[in-house]
């Protein structure tokens, strides 16, 4: 399925391929909430990287987030690249060097009618403030960190794929 996007302004515009393009899974962390997830969450599409095509490049940030181990207080970055408007903020896609043949745009910046998914998973809960309400239907499923199952698998899993399958996918 070809998605566009775009953030806000205007100043970014881009448009990929993915198989997998219900929104369906949730995101709780603190990094997508502050980021990407005014409401609590942040949803992240797959695609396929090779695809990706940007217009407005030079208005593209890219920010790569510290992260505090509970356990250890040691401070690392994040594999992951979020990549943003620096003109309007708008979250665009995020992009990590594990999985480079994936890329993964927020469902908040396409501009292409996105399915409906039949089911959520809800991830990363144990970054969940009280206040964000974990909203269900029957046949989701919760998950404190990141689930086994990779966007891909759940679509496969619920033969959902768009077009042709793609072997590998990533946990995010
Ligand atoms: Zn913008």
């Amino acid at each position: 399925m070809k998605l566009e996007g775009s953030c806000h302004c205007g100043a970014v515009r881009f448009r990929l391929e993915s198989a997998h393009p219900y929104p369906y899974m949730r995101c709780y962390c603190s990094i997508c909430r502050k980021t990407a997830g005014g409401g609590g969450y942040a949803i992240n599409l797959s695609g396929d990287y090779r695809t990706l095509r940007v217009a407005g490049k030079k208005n593209v940030a890219v920010y790569r987030a510290l992260m505090t181990s509970g356990e250890t207080g040691r401070r690392t970055r994040s594999s992951g690249r979020r990549h943003f408007c620096k003109r309007c903020g708008s979250a665009l896609w995020l992009w990590d060097p594990n999985w480079p043949e994936l890329v993964h745009p927020h469902a908040s910046a396409i501009d292409t009618e996105l399915p409906v998914p039949p089911q959520h998973t809800h991830i990363m809960l144990g970054s969940k403030p009280k206040w964000v309400e974990v909203q269900t239907i029957p046949g989701d499923t919760k998950f404190a960190e990141y689930p086994e199952e990779s966007i891909a698998q759940w679509h496969q899993r619920l033969g959902l794929e768009v077009g042709e399958g793609r072997k590998r996918g990533s946990k995010r």
